[in-house]
């Protein structure tokens, strides 16, 4: 069936409990509830993804008291050009599929879902995009409200769901290093394999760059990061020749002192 042509409406799907155990919305919502508990659920939601990223950010915090920026995918930037999932040095990479809810999460045909030929639009292998089955969807009630849960140990950041969720959809799928695998090496081989650009140093109290930030404001905070990286960067080349100045002024000395014995 051709995905653009008006499909039944989908029964909803088995409503299992979250694998990640970080669903929060209740499964049953009257229509009138509905706005409010979307509203609750995207602040939880967000609360959830810091909460599995609270993790990440102890241990960013812990891993860097010295490194004051960790790596991450300006997800403007990414490309999906799909090598974030073999070009880090992990054997697994440590880039995973995020989705920003505030942003989507109505379209009942997701092409970040569905693959393109979908025979059917139903939950069925074969008529998904992902090639490791790492996302489900939940029908939620109401307006054809999903929700879309990302099973992270069976993402390999492949990017193939976020490059139909940007074909067909609002880019709400994108890909993040995600901060509890990388080992936040001196430079991340996937920047060199890179074809955009794309990863950039981010501050280690904020790693991640999330798409429901206004771009301005998104954009704004990558420039300080860039700004003061480069700053320290320039204080560091500073501190080295000093160094070394230091240095030669000492051979110098020994030299001449030398010279008068
Ligand atoms: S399609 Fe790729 S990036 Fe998206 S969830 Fe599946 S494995 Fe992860
Ligand atoms: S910094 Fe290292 S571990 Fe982290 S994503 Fe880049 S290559 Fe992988
Ligand atoms: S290598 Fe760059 S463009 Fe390709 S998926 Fe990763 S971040 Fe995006």
């Amino acid at each position: 069936m051709n995905p653009t042509e008006k499909t039944p409406k989908p029964e909803p799907l088995a409503q299992e409990p979250c694998e990640m155990n970080h669903s929060v919305l209740p499964q049953s919502t009257t229509a009138q509830e509905f706005p409010r508990r979307v509203m609750l659920r995207d602040g939880l939601r967000l609360a959830g993804v810091f909460g599995i990223l609270g993790t990440g950010g102890y241990l960013v915090a812990r891993q860097s008291s010295t490194d004051r920026y960790v790596w991450q995918i300006d997800p403007y930037l990414c490309t999906l050009c799909g090598r974030c999932a073999t070009t880090c040095v992990l054997d697994e990479s440590a880039v995973r599929c995020v989705h920003s809810y505030v942003m989507c999460g109505f379209c009942n045909r997701c092409m970040g879902f569905f693959d393109q030929k979908a025979a059917e639009f139903n939950s069925a292998a074969e008529n998904q995009v992902c090639p490791t089955g790492a996302i489900t969807r939940r029908w939620v009630q109401e307006e054809d409200y999903f929700e879309y849960i990302v099973n992270e140990d069976l993402c390999i950041g492949c990017g193939k769901c976020a490059v139909g969720c940007n074909a067909f959809g609002n880019g709400s799928l994108y890909l993040q290093i995600r901060q509890d695998r990388c080992k936040n090496c001196n430079h991340c081989a996937i920047a060199d394999a890179c074809p955009s650009q794309a990863i950039v140093r981010t501050p280690s109290d904020k790693p991640y760059l999330y798409k429901h930030l206004s771009e301005a404001a998104q954009k704004a905070a990558s420039r300080d990061a860039a700004n003061e990286n480069d700053r320290d960067q320039q204080n560091s080349e500073n501190k080295q020749n000093n160094l070394s100045n230091f240095g030669n002024a000492t051979q110098n000395k020994k030299d001449s002192e030398g010279a008068l014995e």
